[in-house]
């Protein structure tokens, strides 16, 4: 391979590392799962609410048990002690029995309320777990896809690094010297060619006197337009 045509290989080469580097560098699978991993946690805080929720529901169905048992003890107590025979007593009697019966109703009312709120929450628990789930699964999956792709890029910028340094070992110090600069100085598009007399990259037509001027070495000289390197003598498959 003539200098020119592997100066051309190496930019081809270099041009693809800069796509795969930037690729991989901003890969919108990876914004996608960040995204994702904070629904997750809003997901999560959810969950966590509705827990909360419903451990506070159960302990106010609890303490409703617990009242409804004290109420049946206290009626208990009151039957026990009362003497039908006294009037009064059996007038206090009554006071105290209507008065329990009422807190009967008030604990049996709430306690239908409490029950209806814990159903409806406990559904709710349920379908946000199934969706938990199936959100923790399509995670696994994205990254998993993610990590796969990444390391595709990877291996193909492993295999062109190995493929640079190769070309750039079959070249001259100063021309691959030159080479490292011009890629700086033109941000990746340091060589061109000739074609006819149009050079590839700045496409200002060589005069037929300027062409048999230019000074070259190796096949190569400098843009007179551009001052990029030019391949003068390109191998046909470069
Ligand atoms: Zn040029």
């Amino acid at each position: 391979m003539s200098t020119g045509s592997i100066l051309l290989k190496l930019q081809q080469v270099d041009l693809s590392l800069e796509r795969d580097r930037t690729e991989l560098a901003s890969m919108p699978e990876i914004a996608e799962l960040a995204k994702k991993r904070r629904a997750y946690q809003k997901l999560k805080a959810d969950a966590t609410k509705l827990y909360a929720h419903r451990k506070d529901l159960e302990t106010y169905l609890s303490e409703l048990d617990q009242d409804e048992s004290d109420c049946h003890e206290d009626i208990a107590i009151a039957q026990r002690k009362a003497s039908t025979s006294d009037y009064r007593e059996v007038q206090q009697l009554e006071v105290e029995l209507s008065a329990l019966a009422k807190k009967l109703e008030k604990i049996a009312f709430d306690r239908t309320g409490y029950e209806k709120q814990l159903t409806e929450l406990v559904s709710k628990q349920e379908y946000l777990e199934g969706y938990i789930a199936k959100f923790e699964a399509s995670i696994v999956a994205d990254t998993k896809a993610a990590r796969t792709k990444a390391s595709e890029i990877q291996n193909r910028i492993d295999s062109q690094e190995q493929m640079r340094a190769s070309l750039a070992a079959r070249l001259a110090d100063d021309v691959a010297q030159r080479y490292e600069a011009a890629l700086k100085r033109f941000r990746g598009l340091a060589v061109e060619r000739l074609e006819g007399n149009v050079p590839s990259v700045c496409r200002t037509s060589l005069q037929e006197s300027s062409m048999s001027d230019l000074a070259h070495e190796n096949g190569i000289c400098e843009c007179p337009y551009c001052h990029r390197i030019l391949v003068l003598d390109a191998d046909e498959e470069a």
